[in-house]
């Protein structure tokens, strides 16, 4: 079983912030940023590339999600949302995540 599957369930530790039965979402190990939270779905999907219209609506409620676990988070000056997919993109996690970075000025650039 993938790594963010064992935090879904709570067999491998971490920091939640935010959970219902379809997503979970928890603290990044190494921060990228004063606020950095992965959200993803608790079914296994590996990435971006693997949404389809049978599992496209837990990517809806993980968008209607992020703004609330955003809020609570502190960041009402605004956020950036980031998900790697494939190599060139360097997705290190085989299982769909989104990146919620923020609590300070952020880079213009993204790549
Ligand atoms: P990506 O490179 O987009 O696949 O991002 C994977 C992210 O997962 C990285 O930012 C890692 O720091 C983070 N990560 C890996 N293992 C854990 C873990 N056990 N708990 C929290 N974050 C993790
Ligand atoms: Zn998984």
């Amino acid at each position: 079983m993938c790594i963010f599957c064992e935090i879904a369930k709570k067999s491998v530790p971490s920091q939640a912030v935010f959970e219902n039965d379809t997503i979970f979402a928890f603290r990044d190990i190494n921060p990228q940023a004063p606020v950095h939270i992965l959200v993803i779905p608790k079914t296994h999907i590996a990435s971006v590339d693997a949404i389809t219209a049978e599992n496209s609506k837990v990517v809806a409620e993980i968008f209607e999600a992020i703004p609330k676990i955003a809020a609570n988070a502190g960041l009402a000056n605004g956020y950036r949302v980031i998900s790697n997919c494939g190599a060139d993109a360097c997705q290190s996690v085989k299982h769909l995540h989104f990146h919620i970075l923020g609590g300070k000025q952020l880079s213009e650039t993204m790549a």
